[in-house]
């Protein structure tokens, strides 16, 4: 067995382009770090709204093949090279928003059985060994069906490898802190000058927002090619995104700010050894979760 980089991370995502939104600046990061970076994404994204027009023929298998080359072109923006999705290409379908008729079609993300798909997302624990597992809180961050049992499948999978002796030493959930987005809404109008975008969203489009104690590592890529990165691979995603300034919209056009520092709550596992620590790993023995 070839040996593994002593930081394994380890990203479980409902759709591509929801791991460039949340956690893009963290893994070029930690892609430049030397890190290992395991992303796994559930579903293709085929019931994914089409933002250009010159693109808007695209849809169910098509659009998940387009998303499948945006997801690759964006990794590329990373540096991440192990990108997998959940039981190959177009195992589980995209199930589309809460209470759709999709939700009921048997092959969706939404019907999978739980400990099925949890049991295939344990095989790759099993094999990359991740100190560290990135998700969504139970509400997906914003009631989607597709990130809400991205969760159940992520937190069930960590419990398999646990019980198996090679659990993530820590699960960590997406946030973003109230405050900073309240302020970055309020700067919104100012930076909306010029942009493409006629409207802006409002705190509550926000996945994930939290009371700022919750947050336990914030990392942030400021000025850093992490954030350029982020912006980059956001860009790639062009069915789904549209990026303009330091801000960003997707299919509602609705302007939201691109947070360049990204923010975890700890889920579950080893405590940090700081308040508002700025590793994901900080404090973990370099074996944590390794090959027993
Ligand atoms: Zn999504």
């Amino acid at each position: 067995m070839t040996e593994q980089p002593s930081r394994r991370l380890l990203l479980v995502h409902a759709h591509p382009d929801d791991e460039s939104i949340n956690n893009g600046a963290t893994m070029a990061r930690y892609a430049a770090e030397g890190a290992q970076v395991t992303l796994v994404t559930c579903t293709l994204g085929e019931r994914g709204e089409v933002i250009p027009p010159e693109l808007a023929h695209l849809n169910g298998p098509a659009l998940g093949r387009h998303r499948m080359g945006e997801l690759t072109t964006a990794m590329g923006e990373l540096g991440v090279r192990d990108v997998r999705l959940l039981g190959g290409p177009g195992r589980f379908a995209d199930s589309g928003m809460m209470g759709l008729p999709d939700n009921e079609d048997p092959g969706c993300f939404w019907q999978a059985d739980v400990d099925e798909a949890a049991a295939l997302l344990a095989e790759v624990i099993r094999e990359t060994r991740p100190q560290v597992l990135v998700t969504y809180d139970p509400d997906g961050g914003y009631g989607h069906p597709d990130h809400i049992q991205a969760h159940r499948v992520a937190t069930r999978a960590a419990e398999l490898a646990a019980a198996a002796g090679h659990g993530p030493a820590r699960v960590y959930w997406n946030r973003v802190p109230r405050t900073t987005a309240e302020a970055a809404f309020a700067r919104l109008g100012e930076e909306l000058r010029g942009l493409p975008f006629d409207r802006a969203a409002t705190v509550d489009d926000v996945p994930g927002v939290v009371e700022d104690e919750r947050i336990d590592v914030e990392i942030a890529a400021g000025d850093t090619p992490y954030a350029a990165a982020k912006a980059a691979a956001m860009r790639a995603h062009a069915t789904q995104i549209e990026v303009a300034g330091s801000c960003f919209a997707l299919s509602n056009a609705l302007a939201q700010p691109l947070f360049t520092t990204e923010y975890y709550e700890l889920a579950a596992g080893q405590p940090l050894p700081e308040a508002r620590a700025t590793d994901l790993f900080a404090g973990l023995a370099a074996d944590a979760g390794a090959a027993s």
